[in-house]
């Protein structure tokens, strides 16, 4: 999505692959295997240092939980994975997110946010649960955005990421 959006775009799964980024996509997936991952080739202190940098994040589903204080410790959050109950795998509802509005979302096996602190702003929310969050450069939704047709919050990430580098020359 991001590349039909005009980004060029590169896999992350070595530390020397984030020399360079502007941004980055904490994809959704299954949080156990990306933590293993991340152990694997000692990710966790150059995420951290990406994310200390100011550079964009943009979570989502599992990456909303990987940010979270009990994996990477990025966001003031506690997510609760498989939170909308097991048997209730997937569904689809309409969020209200600022900036952009209706926006039809695609949740499977999604978390929500079951605490978070001060610094975090709760920009959505599905039967009273956030579902939708920012905390300085990330952006955490619960739901997976790229699989509908619906390119406003990848845009508006890359907005966020031309501000960013904007600044960041300035
Ligand atoms: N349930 C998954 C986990 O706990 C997340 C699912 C997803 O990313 N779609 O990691």
């Amino acid at each position: 999505m991001l590349r039909e959006l005009g980004a060029e775009v590169r896999e992350v799964r070595t530390a020397a692959d984030l020399d360079g980024l502007d941004g980055l996509v904490m994809p959704g997936g299954e949080s156990t295997t990306m933590s293993l991952g991340i152990e694997r080739e000692q990710l966790a202190e150059p995420l951290r240092d990406f994310v200390a940098r100011g550079r964009p994040v943009l979570g989502t589903c599992a990456g909303l939980i990987m940010l979270d204080r009990e994996h990477l410790g990025l966001m003031d959050t506690l997510a609760q994975r498989n939170a909308f109950g097991r048997q209730l795998h997937s569904f689809e509802a309409d969020v209200e997110l600022p900036n952009i509005g209706t926006f039809h979302a695609v949740f499977i096996r999604a978390p929500w946010i079951a605490e978070h602190g001060p610094a975090v702003e709760v920009l959505a929310e599905v039967d009273g649960h956030p579902v939708a969050a920012r905390q300085g450069p990330m952006l955490v939704v619960s739901f997976h955005p790229e699989l509908t047709g619906d390119n406003r919050l990848h845009e508006a990430f890359l907005e966020q990421i031309r501000r960013s580098r904007a600044a960041g020359a300035a």
